[in-house]
């Protein structure tokens, strides 16, 4: 089958590309014991991330959707000394799961995890950092991405970076009669990037062991 294919192939790569040092893997067996749904970012999508934040030259990061920290580690993993991640995360088991799994990391003093609903913690966020961000991940509630998006331009500073992830679900994103909340939040959310002079904006559609989904990747001027 070709599932089976697309892991196969992140398996070969995962193999050369992952060196021992960058096996967070020990983030997913934890997450798995603590009974966190396994929606987590695959490895190469990680390390993307990880790379993505690099390349920016990251300093200050938001991560909206935090689950047990998986992605949140990786992108912690690309700031310098003095850099600083915010994770956004509405329930406060899977909060408590990522803050154990940062300490592990040895990235407390890093990554933050704010408990919360994002809607809730965003304006706060924004009254006491202002546009302070240089790297927007969103990985939250699908329905919600419309609001991500508008605040997510509030709080990005110039020339920062906004990838916003599961935006293909399965291809369902081009069926405009979907009745399905999570795919009308990205259509919606779709319409209001091609709105936003502010951002210039492309999609990646992926296979791998996560199945077949795909990202948005946005530039803010
Ligand atoms: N980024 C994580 C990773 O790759 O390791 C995965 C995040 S998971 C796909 C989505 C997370 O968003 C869940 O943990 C869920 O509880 C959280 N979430 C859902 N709705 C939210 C909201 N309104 N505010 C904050 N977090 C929310």
């Amino acid at each position: 089958r070709l599932e089976n294919k697309w892991s196969d192939v992140d398996t070969v790569f995962l193999n050369s590309l992952l060196p021992a040092e960058e096996d967070h893997n020990y983030v997913l067996k934890v997450n798995r014991e603590a009974e966190l749904p396994q929606i987590d970012v695959s490895p190469l999508q990680g390390k993307l991330l990880h790379l993505l934040a690099k390349i920016r030259g990251a300093k200050r990061i938001l991560e909206i959707g935090t689950l047990g920290g998986y992605s949140t580690i990786w992108l912690a993993k690309a700031l310098p000394a003095a850099g600083k991640l915010y994770t956004l995360e509405a329930n406060p088991y899977f909060a408590e799961v990522a803050r154990s799994n940062i300490a592990t990391a040895g990235l407390e003093n890093k990554a933050e995890v704010v408990v919360g609903n994002a809607i809730d913690t965003l304006p706060e966020l924004y009254n006491e950092l202002k546009n302070v961000f240089d790297f927007i991940f969103l990985d939250a509630d699908k329905q919600s991405y419309p609001d991500y998006l508008k605040w997510a331009t509030k709080l990005a500073a110039p020339g920062a970076v906004i990838v916003a992830d599961n935006v293909v679900r399965e291809g369902e994103v081009a069926n405009v009669q979907s009745t399905d909340e999570r795919v009308q939040g990205v259509q919606q959310f779709l319409k209001l990037l091609s709105e936003e002079p502010r951002i210039e904006a492309t999609a990646v559609q992926t296979v791998g062991s996560k199945g077949y989904d795909g990202f948005i990747l946005g530039y803010v001027k």
